[in-house]
């Protein structure tokens, strides 16, 4: 046991729901070792699923296909609004439609070492297995992938892989997958099996003798507070990158329901592993609230440059071509553009830092298409990345097609989450955690076109698999209103309305959100030190005092207020920045997404620790001392053993 000024050092976490022996059989034997629950019983058991993006709706579309009573949540107006539906650019699959050397196994062996060697084997081999039925599952769905010419579905590359494994609709592949979901969900819906709750939102867990058996709900537009009971609770909440302010999450994305069950013990895995996208639209100023990703999509033919000389404002096109730094090429060979997102990022970063970003500040990079149009034509491309094209010319008022797009790296993903054993439960027994709200695939960087993969993976095959070994136990005790546990729930709930209601300050919600952003950005953003750290740390606790202090939310808690509403995502994500920061303090190597400054080689590429630090860090909730408590899962590496990551 250690102690130090940030945290404590509490026992192992073991995974003990993974299985061993060879690799490749290791899903199957869990499948077939697990419970069952028979047909006729399953009527009888309840599941709440908190979520309806890809991972959600996916869940319940086949909790309740296989029998269940399903009882689903989300805050937006519709299920079909989640998220997910913003997703770009594709989804991986092993299906080597190319025939151009891919497999399962490679899939696996990208992934992991994509991850930087931060993510458990066994989960990721799963992943790659199932990804190719997610493929069917959709198609079976009418699910719209771009074909190519002889009418198989046609793939695309992107970073991390020299093969071509990602299925796509054109820029619209979240929203096409998760219609197909979303229909999937309402089909169980009209058979009365899902009880669909839009625009509500969960405030607290309700854990009874030590199990996961509901949550305490707000109606955002009555106010009203009720307790919702069932014999698992499953977090398919999504991930917490707007803890940062500005991210290429939609806005309402929040940490709220994985943080309320961290407080109730659930382990907060990684928090620090955060993905910072190298192709966002930069920001323009102290207005905006949002940034706007570039799918990664559009480096399969796009080429990124900066100008050679420093300062240079001349316009791109009065650039002659050997005054131009494709640096990913030049320094990158292998990969090229499509070198994985840190490393992208990363090297957008350096070459602005040397003075050499175009645009207002300096804060930007050339992605030009100049030579696809030559090579491909016009109406190629348009048929490609249409939309996105589209999209940049909306928000920018530049047209791609004539000069080149101007982008920057920009919060995109949250690898960390509520830590999940293989079957993807969290530390409370009945509360099961899937898609971006878990951390259990991606180590310490996601490679693009993974996440709509373990959302799809995690709620079509896995959950439905996994779910079944604890239900097997069930039902348990009936649980009611008037249970101590839960009577002590939805009290949390008021108090905490009720204060915020009461403090009647000064400052706005959103520039305290604001304000923890711009910590977060500076300190625990792209590149990361011991110094810059401790002081977030400090100005993280300054911040949260004055939160609770001046904090004002106008209007009632019995009706529509998004103040209200906002003012616990915001109260959260503050205590996570806390975390993220101790975080990434005691990580003292540099993997993925989490670049410490003062553990790089000589030529400034990240540096590993293996033997210190070659495991995931799962945090428990600051105790009274202030302190969270580490508790490591050591990593073991069998099949892809760890090595210096090059892409060169
Ligand atoms: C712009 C953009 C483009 C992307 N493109 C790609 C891509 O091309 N390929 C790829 O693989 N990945 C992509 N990603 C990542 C991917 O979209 C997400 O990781 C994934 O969709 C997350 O799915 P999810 O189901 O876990 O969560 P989400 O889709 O975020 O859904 C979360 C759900 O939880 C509900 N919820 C949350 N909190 C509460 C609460 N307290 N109470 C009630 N309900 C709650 C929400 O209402 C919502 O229904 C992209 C991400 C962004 C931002």
């Amino acid at each position: 046991m250690t102690n130090t000024d940030f945290w404590t050092e509490g026992e192992p976490v073991v995974d003990k729901a993974a299985p061993d022996g060879p690799i490749e059989t290791r899903w199957e034997r869990r499948k077939f070792a697990a419970k069952l629950v028979n047909p006729a019983n399953r009527r009888k058991l309840t599941v709440i699923v908190v979520g309806t993006g890809l991972a959600g709706g996916s869940a319940a579309a086949t909790l309740a296909e296989q029998g269940y009573h399903v009882k689903s949540y989300c805050y937006q107006d519709s299920p079909r609004r989640a998220h997910s539906i913003a997703a770009q650019g594709g989804i991986n699959a092993a299906k080597n439609y190319r025939n151009d050397g891919d497999s399962v196994y490679r899939l696996f062996y990208d992934t992991v070492k994509g991850g930087d060697f931060r993510a458990r084997e066994s989960n990721v081999y799963r992943l790659a297995q199932e990804s190719v039925n997610i493929i069917d599952q959709a198609v079976a769905q009418g699910v719209p992938f771009a074909r190519e010419y002889g009418g198989l579905l046609d793939n695309r590359s992107f970073g991390g892989t020299q093969v071509s494994r990602t299925f796509y609709a054109r820029g619209q592949t979240g929203q096409q997958l998760l219609l197909g979901a979303y229909q999937a969900l309402e089909r169980q819906i009209g058979l009365g099996n899902v009880e669909m709750n839009t625009r509500h939102e969960m405030l607290e867990l309700i854990i009874v003798d030590g199990k996961a058996r509901g949550i305490v709900v707000r109606d955002m537009i009555t106010g009203e507070i009720t307790t919702e009971f069932a014999d698992a609770v499953v977090l398919a909440s999504g991930g917490y990158g707007n803890v940062f302010f500005l991210s290429t999450n939609a806005k309402g994305c929040n940490v709220t329901a994985s943080w309320r069950a961290h407080r109730k013990g659930a382990l907060f895995a990684n928090p620090c592993y955060t993905q910072i996208h190298p192709t966002c639209i930069p920001e323009s100023g102290s207005h905006q609230s949002k940034l706007t990703l570039m799918s990664e999509s559009l480096r399969n033919d796009g080429r990124v440059w900066v100008p050679k000389a420093q300062k240079d404002t001349r316009k791109a096109a009065d650039i002659p071509e050997d005054e131009r730094d494709y640096y990913l090429e030049r320094i990158y060979p292998a990969f090229g553009n499509l070198v994985p997102r840190d490393i992208a990022s990363r090297a957008a970063k350096n070459v602005c830092d040397e003075g050499r970003g175009v645009g207002p500040g300096g804060l930007g990079v050339y992605l030009d298409f100049a030579d696809a149009i030559k090579r491909l034509g016009q109406k190629a491309v348009e048929a490609k990345y249409g939309n996105l094209f589209e999209m940049y010319q909306r928000i920018t008022g530049d047209d791609p097609y004539e000069t080149p797009m101007r982008i920057y790296p920009a919060v995109h993903y949250t690898m960390g989450g509520l830590w999940v054993d293989y079957d993807l439960q969290s530390t409370i027994p009945g509360l099961f955690v899937v898609g971006e709200a878990n951390f259990s695939d991606h180590g310490a960087n996601r490679l693009g076109a993974s996440a709509l993969m373990q959302g799809l993976a995690d709620g079509y095959f896995v959950l439905p698999n996994t779910i079944n070994n604890y239900l097997a136990s069930g039902p348990f005790p009936k649980v009611t209103a008037a249970s101590a546990e839960v009577v002590e729930a939805r009290r949390q709930v008021e108090d905490q309305i009720e204060k915020f209601l009461s403090i009647d300050g000064d400052r706005t919600v959103d520039s305290f959100h604001r304000e923890l952003g711009h910590i977060m950005w500076e300190y625990c953003g792209m590149e990361r030190t011991e110094e810059g750290l401790t002081k977030a740390i400090g100005l993280i606790r300054a911040l949260k005092e004055e939160f609770w202090t001046r904090v004002k939310v106008p209007g009632k808690g019995e009706e529509l207020n998004q103040n209200l509403e906002k003012a616990g995502r915001v109260a959260d994500f503050i205590e996570l920045g806390e975390l993220m920061c101790i975080d990434a303090l005691h990580r003292r190597e540099s993997c993925g997404g989490h670049f410490r400054a003062e553990s790089q080689t000589p030529d400034g590429e990240a540096l590993r620790h293996d033997d210190e630090f070659g495991y995931a860090a799962a945090w428990e909730y600051f105790g009274a001392d202030g302190k969270p408590t580490l508790h490591k899962e050591e990593l073991e590496f069998e099949y892809v053993h760890p090595s210096t990551r090059s892409y060169k």
